[in-house]
């Protein structure tokens, strides 16, 4: 890209280039590793092109599906999976988790504080009707400590005996907390088992999945679930959420998804072909989506905005956040973003109240895929400090490019 070498944006976006070259390069080593513990999977399940076929009607005896979700769970550390078309959303993934384990007269305890917006609408404490408190289940939210981490010792006391589920959420979503390592992950399991070892523990794995080297599984999580359009499905998967977990509970959610007794089904009119190659490609892709927002953390960060994580944190999920600190430069940020999109790039986004949503959202989602955040897209909530999440990126020099036009726009 023509851009002025002298510029206060060329100057900051070549000291950021050198910044996170030793970054980049662990990025490349970690995701060679997640790839070769994907091959192995695929070499120890013999897959192989028969199981592509699509199926139809009931999809009884599908191989294809059989076998990609043997895959599945040697790739998550699991004793099952579900992985299926006819889950329509990560959010739809963890309803089912949700309504498969807690029961009327029963506790959810929420380990992170504030769930994601559309998780709280399954618990039904977002003022709709269809949660599950109307349904009987009781809430419990153990808040954040001061420094947004969360409340091991509250945590001890929210649960008790009627605890059925304890709930994880490993990203930020659009909170000010950092995702949460693996490592933390596993001492709230720890924790919960102790005081309840019925207790589920449920982890919301939405923008983690192959940001480690091992999943949430591999430390003790009882079920975990995710979107086949963000990171697991390499941004090849037109659709799709996937859990992975205990065999027993596994099979609890395959009958909330279908019918009690009736689970042995699920037809894959399309095939698996995509999300095989999806599932192969992800540990690349996600490379690719943290590269870039490596590289925008160290841009902005020199620019002068607050940033989080930084470019040298640890991270637990793909989710970029930039502080704009005003609604026209949020709303220029975004603009730039889907501009330098390869879909609808000639589109203007606007603030608008999305379902599920309690603040007015604006997003850039020129993507191949309708709603793909493993391809670069940028949202927000339009409200104070006017941060800006960003994620995805099926090649890290298109994010590259898409942020420099950002800050272009920003700092020109
Ligand atoms: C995206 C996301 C969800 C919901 O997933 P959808 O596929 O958009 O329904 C839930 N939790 C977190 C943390 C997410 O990022």
């Amino acid at each position: 890209m023509d851009i002025d070498e002298s510029s206060p944006v060329g100057k900051n976006a070549l000291s950021a280039a050198r910044d996170i070259a030793p970054i980049w390069h662990a990025i490349s080593a970690a995701a060679a590793r997640r790839q070769t513990r994907v091959l192995l999977a695929f070499k120890e399940c013999r897959v192989s092109t028969e199981h592509f076929a699509p199926s139809t009607g009931y999809g009884y005896g599908d191989r294809g599906r059989e076998v990609l979700e043997a895959v599945w769970s040697k790739v998550f550390g699991a004793e099952a999976a579900l992985v299926r078309p006819q889950i329509v959303s990560g959010t739809h993934a963890i309803a089912l988790c949700l309504w498969a384990t807690a029961h009327p007269g029963t506790t959810v305890v929420s380990a992170t504080g504030e769930p994601y917006e559309t998780v709280k609408s399954i618990l039904g404490i977002a003022g709709q009707e269809n949660g599950l408190s109307q349904a009987g289940v009781k809430y419990v939210q153990v808040n954040l400590t001061p420094d947004n981490k969360p409340d091991l010792r509250l945590l001890e006391e929210a649960i008790t005996r009627e605890t059925s589920v304890v709930l994880i959420q490993r990203s930020g979503g659009y909170s000010p907390r950092k995702a949460l390592p693996l490592g933390e992950i596993g001492r709230i399991v720890e924790k919960a088992k102790n005081r309840n070892p019925r207790a589920v523990c449920i982890v919301d794995n939405c923008y983690g999945e192959f940001v480690n080297d091992m999943e949430p599984n591999a430390v003790g999580a009882d079920l975990v679930a995710g979107s086949l359009i963000k990171n697991p499905g390499g941004a090849l998967v037109p659709t799709g959420g996937y859990v992975a977990g205990r065999a027993d509970l596994v099979r609890r959610v395959a009958e909330r998804l279908i019918a009690p007794g009736c689970a042995d089904v699920g037809p894959s009119p399309m095939g698996f072909r995509h999300v095989f190659q999806g599932l192969f490609t992800a540990p690349h892709t996600v490379g690719e989506a943290l590269k870039g927002a490596v590289f925008g953390a160290r841009l902005f960060e020199l620019l002068g905005l607050e940033v989080r994580p930084r470019f040298d944190e640890e991270r637990s999920d793909i989710i970029q956040a930039i502080k704009l600190g005003s609604k026209e430069k949020l709303l220029k940020f975004v603009r730039e973003v889907q501009r330098f999109s390869p879909v609808d790039s000639h589109v203007t986004p606007e603030p608008w109240q999305m379902p599920g949503y309690q603040h007015e959202v604006v997003m850039a989602a020129g993507t191949f895929v309708q709603g793909s955040s493993i391809e670069l897209s940028a949202d927000a909530p339009v409200i104070s400090p006017y941060e800006v999440y960003l994620q995805g990126g099926i090649s890290a020099a298109h994010v590259v490019a898409a942020l420099l036009r950002a800050a272009l726009t920003l700092f020109a």
